[in-house]
């Protein structure tokens, strides 16, 4: 591997010198303009977006790394799927491949390399081979339900994800457990300017047939339908109707039935045409506003796919039932509230199918329990979020970034620390961030704020966000992580960029202020009760499934949980998932905000550098020692740099390191000899030894 600093920079950037930010992201861009878009830090993969076709996945390379170990070649992606492969199969250990990284930074197309890398290299046959393409196939399908053109990506994934892929001893795949993490399902009733709904529905449109759009009751013009308003309804370079059939065909390899795949199509055009549902206000006889629906067709029509009672339909849509322990009393929604029950159904609907799609694609892949499996875990997750206005996605998604992030400092500082113990040298204490205090402040069982807002939702009486924020100015006030315009008022300095609705987290990657309006809301995600009891109603057998609740008989008036109960307790799985498994990581950068190639703009990267905590990683990982190396290779390598041990050396591995260093007078400060490595502190002997070497060959 290249050690030297030439003109692309370092390989690894724990040979950083001198390490700062200036100069991180100065051998990043150098290699970037160079195309090599990977580098390492210690074993962690640092991957800048190229946006364009390099030709450097082709098979030739599959098989030039599934060859070769770490650092003999350039870095890759493949290098680090290879290490994780050789590891679950050969050291009996579980895997898992956490990929990290803003919208469009490349983490789903990372994460497919890192599966088709593992499909390639591992079992053969026809079984083999069949369970390999279910595998694979999921992508497709998720894609088309939960990916959508944004303004940063054209293919952006609209929700995390997480794959386990379970081997047999042979190393040969048996099947997998996909989970997902929140849709954006606040996309289905509205896109931002410039931006798509989810992919399916551009696809169903454009690449139906006449018959089966007729069926499903829609027109091909993507104009007409309210939900689709975002005015891009083409992407460039995206075929919506090849991608269609893709879609199509992925479903009938993982195995959905003909059945199923008309009625997931079904549910779909279900949510499109009820955006069309318009709702009016009208008055009722005593002059109290009501809503009523304008287009009678378009209502029936829904009834009829659905296999529901359009004017029992219309009733939930228009109206609310409150049931107290005495009575039932049925008030009539003005036209807005009526639109919002209408939206709150669609969203409803459509993540409630997404969903099962994941769950149904899981049944094909499920592996029985009786085996003995290995596995290795690929993450696809959102990275920490800044935006202008900060809600409860952003706190919940960086709220799981700082989990992350304390799951990479434990396990990289433990992995340092057992490495030390195993070659024998002492271990010494090594000062880094520890976000635990954060990580406490968001989800302690009783006084987190995570706690604190499913207090203020579950609690009688009037509640509101600001009641809720309220809570938490009283409750933080002291805490060192914690800032709001209150508590500033009387402890820190004034801050006038920081509204009156919010609060403000100290973040391990900076501070994010979060505007707490609609927390609640969100947290609740609650649809009317009238919503859920009519679609149980329906005759279609999807769509029913998807609303147990609405069934009189299991009203139990128990409460599902809250969203951010549910996130919370996802992210305690996930983190045990990953504490079991031995990690490997995948840093994604977004080089520019144009998707354009060979474009690097400084700023976004270092934002990125210190969300990412490159700076951080490279510290930690060279806590002691920058740099080791086994004594055999390395001798190998400076062999020529002294006259006992070249040409010739008829001693130990390490007592020609010995030699070596001795007769250089590298300072015994320097290095550390441990039982297999050798050990070395600064980059700056390293590059050292490669110059003398340079110089006599
Ligand atoms: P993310 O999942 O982080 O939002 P994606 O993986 O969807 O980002 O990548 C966004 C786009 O960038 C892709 O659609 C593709 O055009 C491009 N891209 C990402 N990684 C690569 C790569 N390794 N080679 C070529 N293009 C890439
Ligand atoms: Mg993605």
């Amino acid at each position: 591997m290249t050690l030297l600093e030439g003109s692309v920079g370092v390989e690894d950037l724990v040979l950083l010198e001198p390490l700062e930010q200036e100069s991180l992201l100065k051998n990043l861009q150098l290699r970037y303009e160079k195309k090599e878009i990977y580098t390492y830090i210690g074993n962690v993969l640092v991957s800048v977006n190229p946006y364009q076709q390099l030709p450097i996945y082709g098979p030739d390379f599959i098989d030039k790394y599934r060859d070769y170990t770490f650092y003999e070649l350039k870095p890759h992606i493949f290098a680090v799927a290879n290490v994780a492969y050789q590891s679950l199969r050969f050291r009996d250990q579980d895997q898992c491949v956490l990929i990290t990284g803003e919208s469009g930074a490349g983490k789903t197309e990372a994460s497919k390399l890192v599966m088709s890398y593992v499909a390639a290299v591992c079992g053969k046959g026809e079984q083999v081979n069949s369970v390999k393409e279910q595998l694979l196939q999921s992508n497709p399908v998720l894609e088309a339900f939960g990916n959508a053109k944004t303004i940063r990506n054209n293919n952006s994934s609209r929700f995390g994800k997480y794959m386990d892929i379970e081997f047999d001893f042979k190393g040969s795949p048996l099947g997998g457990v996909i989970t997902n993490y929140l849709l954006e399902k606040s996309r289905v009733v509205k896109q931002l300017k410039g931006e798509r709904n989810f992919h399916i529905f551009y696809q169903l449109l454009a690449g139906a047939d006449a018959q089966l759009l007729k069926a499903l009751k829609l027109e091909r013009d993507t104009s007409g339908y309210a939900y689709l308003n975002g005015e891009v309804s083409r992407v460039d370079g995206m075929d919506d109707a090849s991608n269609f059939k893709a879609m199509q065909s992925a479903m009938t390899v993982i195995g959905f039935s003909e059945e199923e795949m008309r009625w997931v199509l079904e549910v779909t055009a279900l949510v499109l045409k009820l955006g069309n549902v318009e709702l009016s206000n009208e008055c009722q006889a005593n002059g109290i506003p009501a809503s009523g629906i304008c287009d009678e067709r378009g209502i029936r029509e829904i009834g009829e796919i659905a296999g529901l009672n359009s004017e029992e339909l219309e009733r939930a849509l228009c109206s609310r039932t409150m049931e107290t322990a005495k009575e039932k009393v049925v008030t009539a929604l003005n036209a807005v509230q009526a639109q919002y029950a209408r939206d709150a159904l669609a969203k409803n609907i459509y993540s409630r199918l997404f969903n099962w799609i994941v769950n149904r694609i899981n049944e094909s892949i499920k592996v029985g329990t009786g085996e003995r499996k290995k596995v290795m875990g690929v993450l696809d997750i959102y990275g920490f979020e800044i935006l202008e206005d900060n809600s409860f996605e952003q706190f919940v998604i960086n709220y799981c970034n700082e989990k992350l992030q304390q799951v990479f400092i434990e396990i990289t500082l433990k992995e340092e620390q057992e490495e030390y113990k195993r070659e024998g040298i002492p271990w010494e204490k090594v000062d880094y961030f520890d976000n635990g205090t954060i990580c406490n402040l968001i989800e302690h069982n009783q006084r987190g704020i995570l706690a604190m807002l499913d207090e203020e939702c579950l609690r009688p009486g009037v509640v509101s966000d600001s009641t809720f924020l309220a809570k938490l100015n009283q409750l933080y006030s002291k805490h060192s992580y914690y800032e709001s315009k209150v508590t500033q008022n009387t402890q820190r300095q004034y801050d006038h960029t920081m509204g009156l609705s919010c609060f403000r987290i100290c973040h391990y990657a900076g501070k994010v202020t979060y505007n707490v309006n609609s927390f609640i809301d969100k947290n609740n995600d609650l649809l009317f009760r009238d919503l859920s009891q009519a679609m149980w109603k329906a005759r279609h057998p999807l769509l029913q499934s998807l609303f147990p609740e609405g069934d009189p008989k299991q009203a139990s008036r128990k409460r599902p949980p809250t969203a951010g109960a549910q996130f919370k307790s996802s992210v305690a799985i996930l983190m045990k998932n990953l504490y079991s498994k031995n990690p490997n990581y995948i840093r994604c950068i977004k080089p520019n905000e144009h998707q354009q190639r060979g474009q690097f703009s400084w700023e976004l990267v270092a934002t990125q550098a210190q969300y990412l905590g490159l700076l951080e990683n490279v510290r930690v990982r060279r806590a002691g020692y920058a740099f080791r190396q086994v004594y055999g290779p390395f001798l190998e390598r400076f062999r020529l740099l002294s006259r006992s041990t070249w040409p010739r050396w008829n001693g130990g591995d390490r007592e020609g390191v010995e030699k070596i260093l001795g007769e250089l007078s590298v300072s015994s400060k320097e290095v550390t000899f441990g039982k297999t490595k050798i050990f070395i502190k600064s980059p700056k002997t390293l590059f050292y030894l490669e110059e003398q070497r340079r110089l006599r060959i």
